[in-house]
């Protein structure tokens, strides 16, 4: 199933997308199939069925729709980084034995068409990274890779915006990720009957249409499974939270010469069989700064 949360007044129904339309599912919701003790994955069977009633009814065309990110306030955001090997070696730095982590804050959620926005006097160093969402569909603790992807609840796409001057000036990562607005997510969780190898999808990213990142899932030097168990091993994860799985090489910041966003730069993040998140970038100057 190919899931999306839209805006319809004050409301932001669950809807099922298939070809271009969408059969809204009144109940549950989005909210209702995450959250702490939630079981969403085992509400995916009652979603599957209120949207074959719906179809008989009127669909809606996707396109016309306001699309808001999948998941509105993960309970966390697990980030890896350097996780693909080309990634490690753009940037100098030798494949790490094990998983890279780190947090980006949940407040940095925004969704498809929302804008990226900075302020240029905090950050001059903005960029992007492609990367394969994992959303977590029920509470996991100390499972083993065998049976890790039996606790995901979908897929999708998002983009671990980085404000590089500020990573490399706090030497860790949570600032420079956790702006406002530097965690587009979207714009479809696909479930995964729909994907049933997460380490076979290529992504790409491209700033103002020019293709920027391309890579496979099959790169990745922890895969999903791996990860989620790690993780596990660590802390529990929730229905809800998402494991950000890190980026390939291509990022801007590595480019020769160095291609980081900028005021009305259109960015795209693109897996295959999930969609492409396409989110706009705004400078916007702090009021009343000099
Ligand atoms: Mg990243």
């Amino acid at each position: 199933m190919r899931l999306v949360r839209f805006a319809d007044g004050n409301r932001d129904p669950l809807g099922v997308e298939r070809d271009g339309r969408v059969n809204v599912v009144e109940s549950p919701s989005m909210d209702d199939l995450i959250g702490p003790g939630r079981d969403g994955i085992a509400m995916l069977g009652p979603v599957r069925e209120r949207a074959a009633v719906a179809r008989a009814e009127s669909s809606l065309s996707v396109e016309h729709l306001s699309l808001l990110s999948p998941i509105r306030r993960p309970g966390k955001i697990v980030a890896v980084g350097i996780n693909y090997a080309a990634h490690a070696a753009e940037g100098g730095r030798p494949a790490p034995a094990d998983p890279v982590l780190f947090a980006k804050f949940p407040t940095s959620v925004i969704g498809p068409g929302d804008d990226i926005v900075w302020d240029p006097a905090l950050t001059s160093a903005v960029d992007y990274e492609a990367e394969l969402a994992v959303v977590i569909g029920r509470t996991c603790r100390r499972v083993d890779e065998s049976t890790a992807l039996d606790y995901v609840l979908g897929y999708t796409c998002l983009n671990d915006v980085s404000a590089r001057d500020l990573q490399f000036a706090d030497k860790q990562f949570v600032r420079s990720k956790s702006l406002d607005t530097f965690c587009p997510i979207g714009p479809v969780l696909v479930t995964p009957d729909e994907i049933p190898d997460p380490q076979a999808l290529r992504i790409r990213s491209y700033v103002n249409g020019e293709l920027r990142q391309d890579a496979s899932t099959a790169d990745m030097i922890h895969g999903v499974a791996e990860l989620i168990a790690f993780c596990s091993r660590a802390f529990t994860l929730e229905s809800g939270d998402v494991i950000a799985t890190g980026t390939p090489a291509g990022v801007g910041w590595y480019r020769e010469p160095k291609a980081l966003l900028h005021d009305g730069d259109e960015v795209v993040i693109e897996i295959e069989g999930i969609g492409r998140l396409v989110n706009r970038c705004r400078e916007e100057p702090t009021a009343g700064a000099s």
